[in-house]
């Protein structure tokens, strides 16, 4: 079957749908508006043009992907994480998301499939995000909001959700809180929000928002 290839602004808003539904979050205009900057009005006009095509169904139900939007979604998701892989060695990771995110929409399937090759079939994206399928790779992460103060653990994972933040990947980035780094977990101050961890004997304080957004390995 023929398929049209959707622009990118709706491919935008289906990998934001792929990354809510995969992890049970319910997909609503106000959160989609917040996270791509947009106005409500702007959201709901996009959401009417996507179930007339066929890509998410709109009920009492929710809002929810269907089978043909959810593989375009998956398609998108892996594209942008390739891309990402593409340019670890010329750009900061801080940047890798957001140049991933134009060139997401560029290439072909041939294309993409040659670099997946190339790249030695990766399961996660630079920031330990499981490629479309892999997510067993990453379901043994926890976050940090979880871990015991004292405990030793090494970050694998920002999630997709902290991307969508550019000054907060390159805060993550300058105080050296990375994939393959271990951390040790500080003092907790739940009336606060906040945790404080060690990262190389330095003491950095999060707010549970988005401590809840790194994901950690505990040995
Ligand atoms: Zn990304
Ligand atoms: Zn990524």
């Amino acid at each position: 079957m023929e398929q049209i290839k959707p622009s990118q602004t709706i491919e935008d808003y289906l990998s934001l749908f792929y990354v809510l539904e995969r992890d049970d979050e319910p997909v609503i205009g106000a959160r989609l508006a917040e996270l791509l900057g947009v106005s409500a009005p702007t959201v709901t006009n996009t959401l009417k043009r996507m179930a007339r095509d066929g890509l998410i169904t709109m009920n009492e139900n929710g809002t929810h992907l269907t089978e043909q939007g959810w593989q375009l979604a998956r398609d998108v998701m892996r594209r942008h994480m390739l891309m990402e892989w593409m340019m670890l060695k010329m750009l900061p990771w801080s940047k890798l998301h957001g140049e991933a995110h134009s060139l997401e929409h560029a290439i072909s399937p041939e294309a993409e499939a040659a670099i997946y090759e190339e790249l030695g079939r990766p399961q996660t994206c630079p920031h330990g995000n499981p490629l479309p399928g892999f997510e067993e790779a990453v379901a043994e992460w926890v976050p940090l909001t979880q871990i015991p103060s004292g405990a030793v653990v090494t970050i694998r994972r920002i999630h997709e959700l902290a991307e969508e933040n550019r000054e907060l990947l390159a805060f993550l980035e300058e105080k050296g809180i990375l994939p393959r780094v271990q951390v040790t977990q500080g003092e907790i101050l739940p009336f606060n929000q906040t945790i404080t961890i060690l990262v190389k004997d330095q003491p950095v304080t999060l707010g549970f928002a988005v401590a809840k957004y790194i994901f950690v390995e505990t040995d």
